[in-house]
């Protein structure tokens, strides 16, 4: 199996404060913000190890929770969320650029999101509903919107029911990840020193399943025994024959 180090990882923003005029329909000039948003905390775990980091603006210090978070990227040779690639890799960079940090590496980023819809139509794409179709779990439930009032009020319950729900978010994310692996397509290599190798899960394990044509080109289907991943080996060129008219 493939030694790729995957980081799991969910993040947790903070609603931005404004001062409004009404509820419904608003039209927000910057002046009327009184605080921006920005992350507060995040749970991040690593393919296949039982042991789930937290760290947060009241545990570790805003710029300490944004460190923890840099190094664990740099590690990583991919960062895998629900919907990380539109919300939680762009909102970390920010918040990296916020404090005067290099970028992290240009790891690759596998987005859950983006597998499912791409690959499936379910009535919900939220990871909650497709956790339960799939038979993984559920997310933590909680009361809603006050939770974040609590937790930024510094109520320690509501911190800790915070830490629970991003945690299990966290492992959803890597139960899922499992699941959906045979179904990824171009899957980022994460195999090591072989070409030939099962780009999903590093394995040597693998069928020749036929050949896959192009134009020009007709490629090895390949199919990983271990994770049912389908992907193409050796490329050749078609011997193509001129048709005389
Ligand atoms: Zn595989």
């Amino acid at each position: 199996m493939s030694h790729a180090k995957i980081l799991f990882y969910d993040i947790e923003t903070r609603p931005m404060v404004a001062e409004v005029w009404g509820m419904r329909d608003q039209n927000l000039a910057l002046n009327q913000i009184r605080e921006f948003g920005g992350v507060i905390c995040f749970a991040a775990k690593w393919y296949g190890k039982s042991k789930v980091y937290f760290h947060a603006d009241w545990k570790d210090g805003h710029e300490g929770m944004l460190k923890a978070m840099h190094d664990l990227w740099g590690e990583a040779d991919a960062v895998c969320g629900y919907n990380n690639d539109g919300f939680d890799n762009k909102y970390m960079r920010g918040e990296f650029i916020r404090q005067g940090m290099e970028p992290p590496p240009p790891t690759a980023s596998i987005d859950l999101y983006k597998v499912v819809r791409q690959q499936f139509r379910f009535d919900s794409h939220k990871l909650d509903h497709v956790s339960q179709l799939l038979g993984i779990g559920s997310k933590v439930q909680h009361q809603g919107h006050s939770l974040w009032t609590d937790v930024l009020k510094g109520d320690e319950k509501a911190q800790r029911l915070m830490e629970r729900y991003n945690k299990q978010d966290t492992h959803l994310t890597e139960r899922l990840y499992k699941k959906l692996r045979p179904y990824i397509r171009n899957h980022p290599h994460l195999g090591i020193g072989n070409s030939e190798a099962c780009p999903a899960c590093g394995s040597l394990n693998v069928q020749k399943r036929g050949l896959a044509y192009t134009r020009y080109f007709s490629a090895q289907r390949l199919q990983c025994k271990d994770c049912a991943h389908w992907y193409q080996g050796k490329r050749t060129k078609r011997a193509v024959r001129n048709i005389e008219i």
